[in-house]
C-alpha cells in the first residue's frame, strides 16, 4: 500500500531534472472561459513548489472535461496556464498546444530549473482513454521521472496516469495524492472509534458497493438523501413520488437486515409536491410522506440527531448530500451535517468528505477549511472506499 512520495526521491535525482506531473486540473470553466473554481489546481501547488524549490522544472499533463480524444477549443487547458500564472507569480508558465509531439519534447528540453510547463488536455490524444502503450512511451519522454498527483484521475487507467508511471521510473506519488491516500486509508483501516459515516446522494444503485464496504468497518452509517427512499420502500413505507430505485429495494432489506442498529435511516422528511414547488415544502415524520408528493432532504429532527451522533463521533466520512441542496430550502439538512462536521474538527474528529457534490456543497457553504480533509476526487475516493485499487496508485514505486 505505501508508495513512495516526492520526500523519498533523493535530492540529485531531483535537481536540475524535467519532473513529469501528473495533475488534475480538471477545473470548472465559466461562459467567459475563465476558471471558476480554482481548488484542484490549488491543491497541486505544493508539490509543484516543491519540485521547483528542490531545482527540477516541472511539466504539468492533465485532463480537462470530455473531449472524444480529439482537440476541441472549449476543453482546452489555457485558462488554466493562466490562472496558474496568478498563483505562481514569480514563476515562468508556458504552454505548449501538442502534447505527444516532438514540439512538446523539445519544449520540455528548453526548459530552465524553476520553470513550469504546462501541455495541452490529454484527452486531445486519440490513446488516453484506451491506455494505448505507444502513447504513454512518447508521454514517458517528457520528464526524467514521474510524479502522479491527480487523486481525481487515479481511478482510471489511461495512458497519463497508469501508462506511463509502466515507462518512466522513478514514479512517484505527489503530495496532494499522499494526503488524499493518508486520510481514506486511516479511515478504512485504523478509524478512531466512534467511526461514524454518512451516506447520501441521489442514487443508492452507485452507492452500494460503499455501503457494503463501510458496513463492518464503522460504528454507525447515517443514511440520508434520495437513497433513503428506497430503503423506506424496503420498509413498506410509503415514499410517494419521491426517487426510489425499485430494483434496489430487496438489496435494500438485506443490508438492513445485516447492519441492524448501525444503520440509521431518517425519522423525518422533508417533503414537496417537487423541486420546483419549494413554498409548498413541510416536514413529515417518515410513515407520513404524502402520495402525491416527494421527499426532497431530511427533516429537522434528523439533522439534530445526526448533528449529535457526529458530535460524539471521533472520525467521521461523509459522502452524498442529504438532500436537493442545489435548491434552498431543500438545502438545510446538508448545510446542518456540513456544520456539525465542522464543530467536530474543532473538537479534535477526523472530519473527511469524499463525493462531488458533497464537497462542492462544503465549499459553498465556505466551511472546506474546517474539515480535515475535503476529497480532490469523487469517483476516485468512492472507488477506493468500495475497497477497489486505483491503477493510478498501484503502479507508483513500492517504498
Ligand atoms: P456525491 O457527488 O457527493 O457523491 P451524488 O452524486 O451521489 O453525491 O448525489 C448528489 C445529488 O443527489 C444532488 O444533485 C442532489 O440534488 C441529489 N439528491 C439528494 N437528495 C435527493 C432527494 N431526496 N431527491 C432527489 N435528489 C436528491
Ligand atoms: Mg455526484
Amino acid at each position: 500500500m505505501a508508495k513512495k512520495t516526492i520526500h523519498d526521491l533523493p535530492a540529485e535525482s531531483i535537481r536540475g531534472k524535467r519532473a513529469l506531473v501528473r495533475v488534475d486540473f480538471n477545473v470548472p470553466l465559466d461562459e467567459h472561459g475563465h476558471v471558476s473554481d480554482d481548488t484542484r489546481i490549488r491543491a497541486a501547488l505544493p508539490s509543484i513548489e516543491s519540485l521547483l524549490d528542490a531545482g527540477a522544472c516541472v511539466v504539468l499533463l492533465s485532463h480537462l472535461g470530455r473531449p472524444k480524444g480529439k482537440p476541441e477549443p472549449k476543453y482546452s487547458l489555457q485558462p488554466v496556464a493562466r490562472r496558474l500564472g496568478e498563483l505562481l507569480p514569480k514563476r515562468s508558465i508556458s504552454f505548449v498546444e501538442t502534447t505527444d509531439t516532438d514540439e512538446a519534447l523539445k519544449a520540455t528540453y528548453d526548459l530552465k530549473p524553476g520553470q513550469v510547463l504546462l501541455l495541452e488536455n490529454t484527452r486531445f490524444l486519440g490513446g488516453e482513454e484506451k491506455n494505448d502503450e505507444r502513447l504513454a512511451r512518447a508521454l514517458a519522454q517528457l520528464g526524467d521521472f514521474f510524479v502522479n498527483d491527480a487523486f481525481g484521475a487515479a481511478h482510471r487507467a489511461h495512458a497519463s496516469t497508469e501508462g506511463i508511471a509502466r515507462h518512466l521510473k522513478p514514479a512517484v506519488a505527489g503530495f496532494l495524492m499522499e494526503k488524499e491516500l493518508n486520510y481514506l486509508h486511516g479511515a478504512l483501516e485504523h478509524p478512531e472509534r466512534p467511526f461514524v459515516a454518512i451516506l447520501g446522494g441521489s442514487k443508492i444503485s452507485g452507492k452500494i458497493d460503499v455501503i457494503e464496504a463501510l458496513l463492518p468497518k464503522v460504528d454507525g452509517l447515517l443514511i440520508g438523501g434520495a437513497m433513503a427512499c428506497t430503503f423506506y420502500k424496503a420498509m413498506d413505507l410509503e415514499t410517494g413520488k419521491s426517487l426510489v430505485e425499485p430494483d434496489r429495494i430487496d438489496m435494500a432489506r438485506s443490508l438492513l437486515e445485516r447492519g441492524g442498529p448501525r444503520i440509521t435511516l431518517p425519522h423525518d422528511a422533508t417533503v414537496a409536491p417537487s423541486i420546483a414547488e419549494g413554498a409548498a415544502a413541510k416536514v413529515v415524520g417518515r410513515e407520513h410522506i404524502p402520495a402525491e408528493m416527494a421527499m426532497l432532504d431530511i427533516g429537522p429532527r434528523t439533522s439534530e440527531s445526526y448533528a449529535r451522533a457526529i458530535a460524539s463521533a471521533k472520525t467521521i466520512l461523509w459522502n452524498g448530500p442529504m438532500g436537493v441542496f442545489e435548491t434552498p430550502p431543500f438545502d438545510k439538512g446538508t448545510r446542518a451535517i456540513a456544520d456539525a462536521m465542522a464543530a467536530a474538527t474543532g473538537k479534535g474528529a477526523t472530519t473527511i468528505v469524499g463525493g462531488g457534490d458533497s464537497a462542492a456543497a462544503v465549499e459553498q457553504a465556505g466551511l472546506a477549511p474546517k474539515m480535515s480533509h475535503v476529497s480532490t476526487g469523487g469517483g476516485a475516493s468512492l472507488e477506493f472506499l468500495e475497497g477497489k485499487t486505483l491503477p493510478g496508485v498501484a503502479i507508483l514505486d513500492d517504498k
